[in-house]
């Protein structure tokens, strides 16, 4: 079952709103819109704002909105969540500090109860070319889990990071007691 209860921050849905236009235009957010309203989970996209707090039912039918309209394909999740990485302005600010890829998503892990006030993530392993990060009490269903894969992906590669790869080597979605990303890269 997943979780009804909670919320995330509008700043989540602002870069994805951003990646829906940049691929599939107005016209595609106006689809999500509408799919999101079938779903009872109805918010005017274009008006939202990055401190706000919103629904997780409306997560789930955004993320389900994508996935379901547009290719219904894992990557998809996994771009949206890469492309969400690239545009976040605090960790593109971080990396003219530091290049240390270790660093960086160290500072993207320690940001979750900013962005969320469900579920806990903890860095269990952080080295060089290698992090695992651990998410409990956190399920929204799989779509979050290739978007947060992606998401990972994407703040190694903003730090300069080069061959990066990553797995989930735990799932809550598949009967695991945690989410697990193992993260590594060169
Ligand atoms: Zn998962």
């Amino acid at each position: 079952m997943t979780q009804t209860v909670g919320h995330c921050r509008g700043a989540v849905f602002k870069s994805n709103i951003g990646y829906v236009k940049k691929k599939y235009g107005s016209q595609g957010l106006n689809k999500i819109t509408t799919y999101m309203k079938e779903k009872g989970a109805w918010m005017d996209l274009d008006k939202i704002r990055d401190t706000e707090w919103y629904p997780i039912r409306m997560r789930i039918a955004f993320l389900d909105g994508v996935y379901e309209l547009f290719s219904g394909r894992n990557e998809e999740m996994f771009s949206l969540g890469k492309y969400a990485a690239l545009h976040v302005e605090r960790l593109a600010l971080l990396v003219r500090y530091t290049k240390r890829t270790e660093e960086v998503v160290k500072e993207s892990g320690q940001s979750w109860d900013k962005h969320w006030d469900i579920g806990s993530l903890e860095i269990m392993v952080n080295e060089h070319g290698h992090t695992l990060l651990r998410l409990e009490e956190f399920n929204i269903g799989p779509h979050q889990c290739k978007y947060l894969s992606g998401y990972f992906v994407g703040v190694a590669e903003l730090s300069g990071a080069n061959n990066v790869s990553i797995e989930e080597t735990a799932c809550i979605s598949k009967g695991d007691p945690y989410h697990e990303f193992d993260l590594h890269w060169e």
